[in-house]
């Protein structure tokens, strides 16, 4: 999993895929991994919980779908990573990410901006970005700038390895020639993802790879994501959409303000959930009643009083439930098997 040629998926997709579970190496692993943001100004003093204590692996031949509404730090943990933070942020925990057999991990969240611009962006972890058609430079067609993601991460580039790209997500290499405003919504999307897999790196994150595009799309989007996993990567998929999520995730972790509330297989999650925000999510979804969950999830600043005060604050936000209010529950996750939840037990 070096850089080198990308192979194309016709030669190592086999049937059925390859999802290695139990004994195979982590690709990326967080260990109580947490975000904070200092404000300043007129709010100064204040601290954002962005992210807390998140515990994830991701193994190759997954596609761990994070899933939670917008804003509750899922986007700021893809970011952290890669090393894309602004510089109020503060980071505590691990979060490790593997390569070849005989490479070392590097630990991400103290890694100097050298490492990440030189070992880790695009090489061990390749970025599906959240807007692909503003990502991309207006004054230079999608070729050029391929092309140069490539000379710069092979070290050498010609048109061959461009449209061998191309071809491998999907696209005519001839839209290649196209300024990103001539290219649609899943064009523009399909060069990023072409771009994040120039040097085939063993983790794919895709920050919110779906937004703006129509269903056709996002089913093709989420496939590519599917056969990246199919041939032994990981993939990291945020987002706030479960019926993409459903489409290709083998695993699930739900994040509710700032903590990761519910873990495990993704079929197993979405037939069973445990933890009611899980529950909740759910049912929210068009084929089950669009029923929305009720309040609004809490201020991101107060959650540390908050936690002190309820321990589970997704039931604090809805108190007029019945019985729920009474929730003791704790904000650790808990395993049972190859599930984990928070302050929910299974009943
Ligand atoms: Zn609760």
């Amino acid at each position: 999993m070096t850089a080198g040629p990308v192979k194309a998926v016709s030669e190592s997709s086999e049937e059925g895929g390859a999802v290695l579970d139990g004994p195979s190496r982590p690709l990326l692993s967080l260990d109580d991994m947490s975000v904070r943001f200092a404000l300043g100004g007129r709010r100064a003093g204040e601290t954002v919980h962005a992210v807390t204590e998140a515990r994830l692996e991701l193994r190759p031949g997954q596609v761990l779908a994070l899933v939670g509404e917008s804003g509750c730090g899922k986007s700021v943990l893809a970011s952290a990573l890669l090393g894309l933070l602004p510089a109020n942020a503060w980071l505590r925990g691990s979060a490790r990410v593997g390569g070849a057999a005989a490479e070392e991990d590097i630990e991400l969240l103290s890694a100097s901006e050298r490492v990440l611009a030189g070992r880790v962006r695009g090489r061990r972890v390749g970025l599906v970005p959240q807007s692909a058609a503003t990502h991309l430079t207006p004054v230079r067609t999608a070729r050029a700038q391929l092309a140069e993601t490539v000379r710069e991460l092979r070290g050498h580039e010609d048109d061959g390895d461009v449209d061998e790209l191309a071809e491998r997500v999907g696209l005519d290499p001839a839209a290649l020639e196209h300024y990103p405003h001539e290219l649609s919504g899943g064009m523009a999307q399909r060069v990023a993802v072409a771009s994040a897999l120039v040097a085939d790196p063993p983790v794919v994150v895709a920050d919110e790879p779906t937004t703006g595009l129509d269903r056709p799309l996002v089913d093709r989007t989420m496939d590519l994501l599917g056969e990246l996993a199919n041939r032994n990567r990981g993939v990291l998929l945020i987002t706030h959409d479960l019926s993409a999520a459903r489409r290709v995730a083998t695993h699930v972790a739900v994040m509710y303000a700032s903590r990761v509330v519910e873990t495990g297989p993704a079929e197993e999650v979405f037939d069973r959930p445990w933890h009611p925000y899980t529950v909740g999510l759910l049912n929210a979804l068009p084929e089950r009643g669009f029923e929305p969950i009720p309040g609004h999830p809490p201020a991101l600043t107060e959650l540390d009083a908050l936690e002190r005060k309820w321990g589970c604050v997704f039931c604090q936000r809805r108190p007029d439930t019945p019985g729920v209010a009474a929730c003791d529950g704790t904000t650790e996750l808990v395993s049972y098997g190859d599930r984990a939840v928070a302050a929910h037990p299974p009943c």
